[in-house]
């Protein structure tokens, strides 16, 4: 099911075993393609998506919500809105992408308040910008009744404040939640509900999880940032932002093996149009992303 530009249409669905695999993508943002990219040519990524006079190519800010039966789990929250106007215009942002998260999803018929877990990723704005609300000078939970779950190394490092990628974390998103004891941050592989877990898949950062729901030996895989696209399934198609690209080389030649044996259903984090994809081998170009 594809979704048009502005990426604000119904949601598509799948079934996995007995889970509901719903992607709620908030809206679209443009960004440099060449970022999204690496090393690849444009003369290469410019054939798979287009971009626009300014280099930008279209991106989701991709939610996934796994109805489990027992739970109701938010797989990333967004971009949020805790940004500036010049940052608004560099991502050419539409309106409905400042709208909150729980109000938009609310206003396309998903009621928030079911929300009981929160993962996130990594801790990159724009894949935790709506765990919180800020009021004023006050910072609240977008979904109060939930608990959050993010990898302790990446907190760790979020306020490592290096150079490279300090400006790819806002601590208004998650450290009023650490404080408060509403969100968890976990050492390693963990199964957050039964089915559903984090993995830890080195190369974007040091502590990327990627989150696999499975139910009744079907699997839902979101790659995160380690497969952004369907554009990015070939291992060596790595994003100029990865700290650790040999690793991202080495764990998505892994995942995407996974998923192409174990036929999985697979979702990404930032494709603007495709909701699910199935993973197959191809033998010169290692793997190709069906879109469901
Ligand atoms: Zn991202």
């Amino acid at each position: 099911m594809r979704s048009g530009v502005h990426g604000n249409e119904p949601a598509a669905v799948q079934n996995v075993g007995d889970f509901e695999i719903t992607l709620f993508r908030h809206s679209l943002h443009w960004w440099d393609g060449g970022t999204y990219f690496g090393v690849v040519p444009k003369t290469l990524w410019g054939q798979k998506i287009q971009a626009d006079e300014w280099n930008r190519i279209p991106c989701g800010f991709n939610c996934y919500l796994i109805r489990t039966g027992d739970h109701t789990v938010l797989v990333e929250t967004g971009g949020g809105d805790k940004f500036d106007e010049r940052a608004r215009e560099r991502m050419n942002l539409p309106p409905e992408a400042l709208e909150p998260l729980p109000e938009a999803m609310a206003r396309r018929g998903y009621d928030p308040e079911a929300v009981d877990i929160v993962i996130n990723s990594h801790l990159h704005w724009d894949h935790c910008g709506w765990n919180t609300l800020t009021h004023g000078g006050t910072v609240a939970a977008a979904f109060p009744r939930a608990q959050y779950f993010a990898a302790f190394g990446e907190w760790e490092h979020a306020h490592e404040r290096l150079a490279r990628d300090r400006v790819s974390y806002l601590d208004a998103n998650y450290d009023p939640l650490v404080e408060s004891g509403q969100m968890t941050l976990l050492g390693g592989d963990s199964e957050v509900v039964p089915g559903v877990r984090m993995r830890r898949a080195p190369g974007h950062n040091r502590d990327l999880m990627i989150i696999t729901a499975e139910s009744n030996g079907r699997v839902f895989c979101f790659f995160s940032d380690l497969v952004p696209t369907r554009h990015h399934v070939q291992p060596t198609w790595v994003m100029a932002f990865d700290l650790y690209p040999l690793e991202s080389i080495e764990s998505k030649s892994k995942w995407l093996e996974a998923a192409a044996e174990g036929d999985w259903i697979c979702g990404f984090s930032h494709d603007s149009e495709v909701a699910f994809a199935r993973i197959a081998r191809r033998p010169k170009t290692s793997f190709e992303a069906f879109p469901l």
